[in-house]
């Protein structure tokens, strides 16, 4: 195994092959690993849009991509099977240029379609965040799709936005610069240093599917999201909630006047064209 690894490492990163983890190294990440780098090539990944919809209205505000793998033997895997060795061994970098890839190319094909327009929002990896000239690339392949940035999302974690302050900053300016909006996912769950909301040029929080998860009856539940929809809409940012489930959630989160949601109760992920099919029905 040591051998194994020793041979992939050499190039990037050959120093990590001698710190104690690698001699715990797990076998199966690698082939993971290996197993990765040909869906890459084969083009296995594909994407599976969740609605996001207006909680007074009920109409379609957004649409979340998410990835899955569509594997020759296993089938359908989930990305959290695959995205945490993916960002240990850095391939999120080209897993994620895929999935940008793919929205965007969804995007232009749904507007060719004449599909009522709405904004994509694709979920971006810290190191895929850290590359250089990202803000550049979003813009090419904008434009590489003519899709104009306001129908593009970039959804970051709070641990996205801790670290060089003023690196991110300057990223975060020239992507809003291009149009494309700023979310905040699973709001509430990471370091939450609530100063950045002040400094950097966020449109939208997320609060996560913890805090919703049987709202109705859990008060400290309760307490966290309308704290979470008080500062948005004292700072004038969007909020959404995630993983709603039940029609109870949802009225317990629109007493609260949280904006949007998003969850199994509207309609799980869905293939693209399955995507187009429920946008249809729900407007006849
Ligand atoms: P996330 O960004 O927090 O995405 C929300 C997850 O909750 C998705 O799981 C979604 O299918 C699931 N979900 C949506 N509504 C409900 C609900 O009502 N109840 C419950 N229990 N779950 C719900 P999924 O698709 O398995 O993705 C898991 C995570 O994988 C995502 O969490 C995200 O962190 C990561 N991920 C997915 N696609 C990508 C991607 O393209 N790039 C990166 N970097 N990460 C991705
Ligand atoms: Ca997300
Ligand atoms: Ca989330
Ligand atoms: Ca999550």
């Amino acid at each position: 195994d040591a051998a194994m690894y020793e041979s992939k490492a050499s190039g990037r990163n050959s120093f990590r092959s001698y710190t104690p983890k690698m001699l715990t190294f797990n076998p199966e990440s690698i082939s993971l690993e290996n197993d990765m780098r040909r869906a890459l090539e084969r083009d296995e990944f594909v994407l599976h849009f969740q609605p996001q919809v207006d909680l007074a209205t009920g109409q379609l505000r957004g649409a979340e991509a998410l990835v899955r793998w569509r594997h020759p033997e296993r089938g359908l895997v989930s990305p959290m099977h695959f995205i945490p060795v993916a960002e240990e061994s850095g391939l999120i970098v080209q897993i994620g240029e895929c999935v940008l890839r793919k929205a965007l190319a969804q995007v232009r094909e749904w507007h060719d379609q004449g599909l009522p327009l709405f904004r994509v929002s694709v979920n971006i990896s810290a190191l895929q965040f850290r590359q250089a000239n990202f803000a550049r690339f979003i813009e090419t392949l904008l434009a590489e799709h003519g899709v104009s940035g306001e129908f593009l999302e970039l959804e970051l974690t709070e641990s996205i936005l801790m670290r060089d302050v003023e690196d991110v900053l300057d990223t975060l300016n020239a992507i809003k610069s291009l149009g494309v909006r700023l979310a905040i996912d699973d709001f509430g769950t990471g370091f939450s240093c609530l100063s950045y909301l002040r400094r950097f040029p966020i449109d939208c929080l997320k609060i996560d599917q913890s805090f919703v998860r049987n709202i109705e009856r859990t008060p400290i539940n309760q307490s966290i999201a309308q704290a979470i929809v008080a500062l948005g809409e004292s700072l004038a940012l969007g909020v959404i909630a995630e993983g709603v489930e039940t029609l109870s959630e949802a009225a317990v989160l629109k007493g609260m006047r949280c904006s949007q949601a998003q969850g199994y109760l509207y309609s799980t992920p869905l293939e693209p064209r399955s995507f187009a099919r429920w946008l249809a029905n729900r407007n006849v």
